[in-house]
């Protein structure tokens, strides 16, 4: 028997999420999350996806760690006969933020690795740490198997300089590692991919405009396979406008909240992004709740709504402008994927460049990769939904059995 199975972790500051995959056939075993790790309320929601009757399991108790959070998933996946302990584990697939300008490649976790993800934590304070917690601790459970680490940033590697670079002094720049990484790249690669399928094309054929629509958000310009531009910088916070996050903003904005309101770096980061955004204009950051506030006519989350949209259509028209031709605009996460009166409000009036969307299709639910653009459009218009926990599983995979 030949082991198959991939365990894909994501670890957050105070959450795990998990998901236990077959790469023989693709087939998703189990999913979950930790959340509120560190707190009296954490909890664990557990899915067993094989077998018949499999249903969702919930506990609430305290969980002190990730040390412990991964112990009790491990437990939860041995009750469904799926233990970490089993010959079929194949690896460990971690999700890794910032790779730096060192990791461009899913890379197996040793000593001097793990010793290079943690000199990174600089660029990536609020996700790195919790990343490299999420593979010590699987490296204790599993030291026998391989851990793959699979960064965020890996896509975007391959970004011509100009694009990656920011006007300023380039010794100062080179001295702290300023330049633009860019992250979601795992859902660029495989949603810029998946689209070139949907299309009936290889990917090396298609160019792509990826618009990546979560609580966190990300545009990227996508020529024959490989990432020329994208909207996330040397964090992600530069580009579209997100649920906490401002997203593109005059660097000079924080000059005068220092000078004149007196604030502090810390201070300012926080505002940035934490409450700024579709929250800091209009108090929500569920793009549902603004659709139903903005459809009563609530001014704030209209002027919410149309920052959002307008600085997304920026973004095409600057891909575009990149790309030269596009075969297609793909939208992806849970705005992407679930709000049609974003799409419809992103593509509006871009005619010119080809665009249109199909009212129809655009309002039909599905979890499919589709179109919903006319037949008769230049640019095909896609709803790609996104998995990254796939991408990261098959990413190890290829590198464990190659
Ligand atoms: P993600 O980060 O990809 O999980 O996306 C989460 C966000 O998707 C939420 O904060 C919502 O704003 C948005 N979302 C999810 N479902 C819907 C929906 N049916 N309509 C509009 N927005 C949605």
């Amino acid at each position: 028997m030949t082991a198959s199975r991939v365990l894909v972790l994501n670890s957050g500051s105070s959450s795990l999420k998990y998901q236990l995959l077959d790469m023989a056939d693709g087939a998703r075993l189990a999913m979950g999350l930790v959340e509120r790790i560190g707190e009296q309320s954490s909890r664990l929601v557990h899915t067993p996806l094989a077998g018949a009757g499999a249903a969702r399991r919930e506990q609430t108790a305290p969980i002190a760690d990730h040390a412990a959070a991964l112990k009790a998933v491990a437990a939860e996946l041995a009750a469904d006969g799926l233990g970490l302990d089993s010959p079929e584990l194949a690896a460990v697939g971690h999700r890794v933020v910032h790779g730096g300008t060192r990791f461009t490649q899913p890379t197996v976790i040793d000593d001097e690795v793990l010793a290079e993800i943690r000199a990174l934590v600089p660029l990536a304070p609020l996700h790195n740490p919790a990343n490299v917690t999420g593979i010590e601790v699987a490296r204790s459970m599993r030291p026998d198997i391989p851990q793959v680490a699979v960064f965020d940033t890996a896509f975007h590697a391959t970004m011509p300089e100009y694009a990656a670079r920011y006007a300023i002094d380039a010794e100062t720049a080179d001295r702290y590692a300023i330049r633009r990484y860019g992250f979601h790249g795992t859902s660029h690669a495989y949603v810029s991919r998946a689209t070139a399928a949907l299309l009936g094309k290889a990917p090396a054929e298609v160019n792509v405009i990826v618009l990546h629509l979560g609580n966190g958000a990300s545009a990227s310009a996508v020529r024959g396979g490989v990432c020329v531009d994208t909207s996330m910088g040397l964090t992600p916070l530069e580009g579209l406008v997100m649920g906490t996050r401002s997203g593109d903003l005059d660097p000079a904005v924080i000059f005068h909240l220092a000078r004149v309101g007196g604030m502090s770096v810390d201070q300012i980061d926080d505002l940035l992004n934490k409450r700024s955004g579709l929250l800091g204009m209009c108090g929500d950051n569920d793009m549902r709740e603004i659709l139903r506030r903005a459809g009563e006519g609530d001014a704030a989350a209209v002027t919410a709504f149309e920052t959002y949209v307008h600085r997304l259509k920026k973004y095409i028209g600057a891909y575009t402008a990149v790309l030269g031709r596009v075969d297609a605009v793909a939208f992806t996460a849970g705005v992407g994927e679930n709000a049609a009166p974003v799409r419809e409000a992103a593509v509006q009036g871009l005619a010119e460049l080809g665009l249109a969307i199909d009212a129809g299709l655009n309002s039909v639910r599905s979890d499919e990769p589709r179109l919903v653009s006319p037949d008769y459009a230049r640019v095909a218009v896609a709803v790609v939904p996104t998995d990254e926990e796939l991408e990261i599983a098959r990413q190890s995979y290829a590198l464990v059995t190659r």
